[in-house]
Formats: C-alpha cells, structure tokens, sequence
C-alpha cells in the first residue's frame, strides 16, 4: 500500500497527449500501472505553478481529472479517505502546487483552492517568488520573504502541507525557524549519498527530523547519482539513499516520493508498477515489516493527520 508523495502525471498526460485510464507505453504513471504498482493515493502536483494562471489552468484539468469516473480516483481530503479508496477500490489523489507563485498576497486565492482540495504545496519551484526562493537561482542570502512567514502560518492554519523539496538552504532554515507543524520534502534525496544541488545536506535532514516531517526519496537518477550512468543505477542506489535518511533522521522520516512522469529515472524503476520491485529489495535487506509500512505510507498519513 503505497502512498507516493510526488508525481507529475497530470502535465504529462497533458504533454503526452494520453489518457491516464489507459495503459500507456509513454510516460511514468497511469490507472493501471498505479495499480500493478500497488498504489494506493499519490501526489498529484499541479506544475508549473508561477502564476495565477498556471495555477487556475492546473485546477481545472485536475477537476476534470478526479471527477472522471473512468479514471477511477478520489479526491484526498482528509486522512479517512485513504482507507475509503481500499473500500471502494480507487486510487486516492492529492491536490498539490508545485510552487505557489500565483497565490495573492492576502490569501484569498489560498481560502478558495483548499477549499477545492487543495492539501499540499511547495513554497517555491526552485525560482525567485514573492514568498521564497528556488535552489536553482544562484541567490544563497535571500530566503523566505516576511510574505512567505505569513503564507506558512496561513498554511498550517487550513491544513495545507508545507513542501520544502526546491527551495534553496537559506528558505529552508527559515521556514524551519517559523514552522508550528511537521513539513516534507515531498521528492529530494541525500546531498552526501549524491551531490546534487535538489539534495538535501545532513542537517537538513535532521531538521526534518526534528520537525517530525518525512522525505520522499526521488527516483531521478540524477538525484539518485551524479556518477552513475542512468543504466547503471540499481535498487541499491535508492536504497543507500533511504539508509542514509534513516541514519540521520530516523524512520519516521522517510517516505517514496518518485517525481514520477516529471523526472528521467533508471531502468530499474521504469515506471509506477516497479515499486513491488523496490519494496522486495527492502524486505530482503533489512526492512522489516513495521519499517515498510512506515516508509510506504504510515509516516505520511501521520503528517497528514497533524496537518489537516
Ligand atoms: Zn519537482
């Protein structure tokens, strides 16, 4: 039972032109691989999220999207909605901006797009915004703006999720000064494992930690290595990965967090349906049962309980 924190099927599908109820040999996810994947909810990110209209054209497919009955998917509100969608044999699907350029200073935007749904979003996507500041922007002094405080506060105050997977250091250690409640890193790997600029640094993990947040561990094999060529990534790699975070943060702090259909990943895990492939190379080194459940969905449906 898998809850994967981060893919990006719905700009895919779009991109693609394919549709998400049949198989496809494009892309990373749809209807039947989440199933053969043992998926039961994910992610679904709205990308780009810079403006107010990419943000208002990203709701409207994914309105059309989850209230397709063909597709087979509820819409993730609340916590009790997870095991709703094993009653009703559907894939849950959480609203998420990867970004949140186009939200308006006093929030109204905000009010009306949770109350559509909306239950996570990232800060920033790696660019400069009104609220924060991206990874990929060379700026290393400018952080969360006095704005951003306030969308956070705002944030934890709906029950939004606080996602600092983009975000450059200096966001980071600001947001972890003004967070109330646990916040992700909804697809970001270790910096030491791999010395990627979207990596996360040892004390960033152990921030997250502390926060009783989780780390969604990204299958783009740039994340996974820098070294490596993509052909020669294994399950080990990812696995070095999750033992890393699990040294530095614990347990409780690890989840799966693809970027699946957002990101080039390795032979390995092709797809949405090879996660059975992933969980068995955990279960025969060293994961035990307990542990599993934690990584594969247990540790985010904590997070969603305390923020929700
Ligand atoms: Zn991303």
């Amino acid at each position: 039972m898998i809850i994967d924190g981060h893919t990006d099927v719905l700009y895919a599908l779009f991109r693609q032109q394919r549709e998400f109820h049949n198989e496809s040999p494009h892309g990373h996810v749809d209807l039947p691989r989440l199933r053969k994947g043992g998926v039961i909810a994910a992610f679904f990110a709205i990308y780009p999220a810079w403006s107010d209209f990419d943000i208002a054209r990203g709701v409207d497919a994914w309105l059309n999207l989850v209230e397709n009955p063909i597709n087979s998917l509820l819409h993730i509100k609340k916590v009790e909605d997870i095991a709703k969608c094993r009653d009703e044999d559907k894939i849950g699907a959480i609203l998420h901006f990867e970004g949140s350029g186009g939200i308006d200073e006093e929030f109204f935007k905000l009010r009306s797009y949770h109350r559509l749904g909306l239950r996570s979003m990232g800060l920033s996507w790696s660019n400069v915004n009104k609220f924060a500041t991206g990874v990929s922007t060379g700026e290393k002094k400018r952080g969360l703006t006095y704005l951003g405080k306030e969308l956070v506060a705002e944030m934890e105050k709906l029950g939004i999720i606080v996602d600092v997977s983009h975000l450059n250091e200096k966001s980071f250690w600001d947001l972890v000064e003004v967070a109330k409640k646990p916040f992700i890193a909804s697809h970001s790997n270790s910096f030491s494992v791999s010395d990627h600029e979207r990596n996360l640094k040892d004390d960033q993990i152990l921030a997250i930690g502390e926060a009783k947040g989780t780390i969604g561990v990204n299958f783009c094999d740039l994340f996974l290595s820098t070294k490596l060529k993509s052909e020669d990534i294994g399950l080990d790699k990812i696995k070095d990965h999750i033992d890393k975070i699990v040294e530095l943060a614990g347990i409780n702090s690890i989840s799966l967090g693809s970027d699946f259909d957002g990101a080039s990943v390795p032979e390995v895990m092709k797809d949405v349906s090879y996660y059975p492939e992933l969980i068995t190379h955990l279960d025969e080194n060293g994961y035990n049962k307990q542990e599993l459940e934690k990584i594969t969905h247990t540790n985010f449906t904590r997070i969603m309980k305390e923020c929700w």
